[in-house]
């Protein structure tokens, strides 16, 4: 079973689609089981979509990724 930890630190892999079929399972696993975590990941999904709509052209970079990540960590209303 994947941790909150796993789930931060492996979010951007998440949303890049670069987890294989098993990964992916578990982590929505943990998703279903866990308020915070699915919370966070609603958010950064939000917040990634949004970017790809200003900027078609560009894919989000990992390096833009744990940004984002770090602030949705850090605003308090997140
Ligand atoms: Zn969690």
């Amino acid at each position: 079973m994947l941790t909150c930890r796993d789930i931060n630190e492996r979010s951007s892999e998440y949303l890049d689609q670069q987890m294989s079929f098993m990964q992916r399972m578990n982590f929505r696993m943990h998703l279903m089981l866990c308020k915070h975590c699915s919370r966070f990941m609603r958010q950064l999904e939000a917040v990634v979509h949004t970017l790809h709509r200003l900027s078609p052209q560009q894919s989000t970079s990992e390096e833009q990724l744990e940004e984002l990540v770090d602030k949705l960590h850090q605003d308090p209303q997140a």
